[in-house]
């Protein structure tokens, strides 16, 4: 079979082959880059995966995308290294599950997609013999998921950049008390000023010596490895869901997920591309509402300066997975995020839910699930949570519908709130322990492009 293509979502870039969307992360026109074709699995192939390891699913998916690129013996050896931990569903009620994305060595979700990333990454530049400096910018979660899986890692150096007032000390220890090839900025801004510093450096021709590659959710190679829990959590929800041969014309899903850049959510709506039967995506968003405006209207206007929301991970004024989105649409969005060609909104609406969360709704909520379910979740679960109850109450949801909605950090990396809202410690995942002992490395910068590129030519 031929190799699957990637193009630029700004149209004006070459095709590329998936190691070079890998490495490059940025398409040179500023797009991001998108297969050309989505490949399908059979409904054998999905039922299939009831029988099937988790990292067995993520082979499945990752070889449809990667023919030719990488053989089958590498490739399971490369996820059966990388997913070496569990993916609890947890019961709400009724046919409602949690699906914890938590138990990696940072526990958030990112560990997903970090891990198969960073390991690709490193079969691709041994085998082309090269180097490569990764920029980041984080609002927590994602420094903290790459610089552990790519800590240590030959001809690969990582700098992360994060919001100065925006991290927990948790979540910034997860960065800086690692050092060796990881160096972690603090910069005095906003999460968006992370984002745009990284954006510029690719785009500086002076830099092209630094082999510059992203780690961002704009990587292509982030996506994919989130295609596949929405996969696994379906194979082993269905079989609960309802009994073999009964009602399978209703056998599908809806998926709520806590959105900042859209990565996660992109997964999914490849998912269903690929065969899934999903029957609604639920989009939450915190106060960063840009985009249930935008589905609402299809006029599209992003949140500058994005708000500051508990939860500090989907702290985004204007997600970079949006264009992505509006591309699988039909449309194209440019990366200022203006229109060119409007996408289907009616398809749009058809297959997602967006809702916006408030602080005070996501803390009532956290409350809520606690008492009626039993369920710990942290700030961006309930973000999700609550637009599945919502979304649920609106539309008379049938008890039977099979809903899962993704929580995607620990409680425990969010221990302030987890102590005021519900009044005790959430336990520490293994991973999390002992980090308030260690030193932490981090240099200080002021958001200014000038002194960014200054440090990058003097360190690397
Ligand atoms: C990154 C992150 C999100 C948002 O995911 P996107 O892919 O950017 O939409 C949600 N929750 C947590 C805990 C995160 O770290």
């Amino acid at each position: 079979m031929e190799p699957v293509k990637y193009y630029s979502t700004n149209l004006k870039a070459d095709e590329v082959t998936f190691n070079e969307a890998l490495l490059k992360g940025l398409a040179p026109d500023k797009g991001l880059y998108m297969p050309k074709e989505i490949p399908v699995f059979t409904k054998a192939e999905i039922d299939s995966f009831s029988q099937k390891e988790y990292y067995e699913i993520a082979f499945e998916v990752a070889r449809k995308f990667l023919i030719g690129q990488i053989n089958d013996d590498e490739l399971l050896a490369l996820v059966k290294d990388a997913y070496n931990y569990s993916i609890p569903l947890e019961k709400g009620f009724e046919n409602k599950y949690i699906m914890r994305l938590d138990q990696g060595p940072t526990a958030s979700f990112k560990d997903f997609a970090a891990r198969m990333m960073g390991r690709l990454m490193q079969y691709y530049i041994k085998k082309e013999d090269r180097k490569l400096l990764i920029l980041t910018a984080t609002s927590g979660d994602t420094g903290s998921a790459i610089a552990n899986a790519f800590y240590d890692l030959d001809n690969i150096q990582v700098v992360v950049l994060y919001p100065d007032n925006e991290v927990t000390d948790r979540q910034r220890k997860q960065m800086t008390t690692l050092g060796k090839n990881i160096k972690i900025i603090s910069l005095t801004g906003k999460f968006d000023d992370c984002q745009a510093l990284v954006k510029e450096a690719f785009s500086d021709s002076d830099l092209d010596y630094l082999d510059l590659s992203s780690a961002n959710s704009i990587n292509i190679g982030r996506l994919i490895p989130q295609i596949v829990y929405y996969f696994y959590s379906f194979s082993r929800l269905r079989k609960l869901a309802r009994p073999a041969g009964e009602g399978n014309e209703n056998d599908d899903v809806i998926f709520s997920v806590p959105s900042g850049n859209f990565g996660d959510m992109m997964g999914g709506v490849f998912a269903k591309r690929m065969g899934l039967p999903i029957k609604k995506f639920i989009i939450s968003v915190n106060e960063n509402d840009e985009f249930p405006a935008f589905l609402n209207s299809g006029d599209y206007s992003k949140i500058e300066p994005s708000k500051n929301c508990l939860s500090s991970a989907m702290n985004v004024g204007h997600p970079s997975n949006l264009v992505r989105l509006v591309a699988l649409y039909g449309g194209v969005m440019n990366e200022k995020g203006e229109i060119l060609k409007a996408p289907n909104m009616d398809k749009m609406r058809k297959d997602i839910f967006s809702t916006s969360v408030t602080d005070m709704e996501t803390k009532e909520m956290i409350k809520e699930a606690y008492d009626k379910h039993n369920l710990i979740l942290e700030p961006h679960g309930s973000v999700g949570w609550k637009g599945l109850m919502e979304y649920c109450n609106e539309n008379n949801v049938d008890k039977d519908q099979l809903c899962i909605s993704l929580e995607t950090a620990h409680p425990a990396k969010f221990p302030d709130q987890i102590v005021e809202i519900l009044k005790f410690d959430p336990e520490l995942p293994a991973s999390l322990e002992g980090l308030e002992n260690k030193k932490e490395y981090y240099d200080n910068l002021d958001n200014n492009y000038l002194d960014f590129k200054k440090y990058l030519i003097n360190n690397y």
